[in-house]
């Protein structure tokens, strides 16, 4: 009989710790809670540290809505256009020189309506007034985006002995559209029509300009 209790006592102690565990098994699930979480703060870590060097997103939040003074006027191609150009929004390469300008807008058309997918062509002179006749330095083209924006990274042109007024060369087509060719001024110098409203951000220039095209 001693015996039979003794092997009474050691199942029941045996089997207690087995119920516990399976008593205990639902706060285990609760454990796993934390993975999830972790995997969000991971993925938030690149995402805020990956900020451009240029306030790509933002910038457009100085943009408002679109705003449309009569067609954009044409205006003389001169002679430096290279086409074929590389696409993209910043025309800054290793080393660059000047005050930095960022330039953003829409192209609308005559109903100032936002065009997306619209290709902009830029070229200028460099901070010394001179342009890269032999390669692509200071020459980009771009799209625009769904809510028919652009936005272009460069510098301040500089002024050039035979022609001492700064200015941003481009060229527009809508899709379906022709070709308009013409030029950006700035408020030193306006010129009617085609004049960047210009303003001091610090340790940038903010242009903005909306094209109305055709
Ligand atoms: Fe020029």
């Amino acid at each position: 009989m001693k015996r039979l209790l003794i092997l009474f006592l050691l199942i029941g102690t045996a089997c207690t710790p087995a119920q516990m565990n399976e008593a205990s098994a639902p706060p285990s699930i609760p454990a796993s809670d934390p993975a999830p979480t972790h995997i969000p703060l991971v993925q938030d870590v690149p995402a805020t540290s990956a900020s451009s060097p240029m306030p790509s997103a933002d910038i457009f939040s100085e943009l408002g809505a679109p705003t449309c003074a009569g067609l954009t006027p044409e205006n003389t191609e001169g002679p430096y256009y290279t086409p074929d150009t590389t696409e993209r929004k910043s025309l800054l390469e290793e080393g660059w020189q000047g005050d930095k300008l960022i330039l953003i807008g829409y192209v609308l058309d005559s109903n100032c309506q936002p065009i997306p997918g619209a290709w902009l062509d830029f070229w200028q002179a460099d901070a010394n007034g001179e342009y890269d006749n032999s390669g692509y330095n200071l020459r980009g083209h771009q799209f625009t985006d769904e809510q028919g924006r652009y936005t272009l990274e460069t510098i301040m042109p500089g002024l050039y002995s035979s022609r001492p007024i700064r200015h941003i060369h481009v060229k527009i087509r809508v899709p379906g559209g022709e070709v308009v060719t013409t030029q950006l001024y700035f408020p030193e110098q306006p010129i009617d029509g085609l004049t960047v409203q210009l303003e001091d951000k610090g340790d940038y220039h903010l242009g903005i300009f909306n094209f109305v095209v055709r």
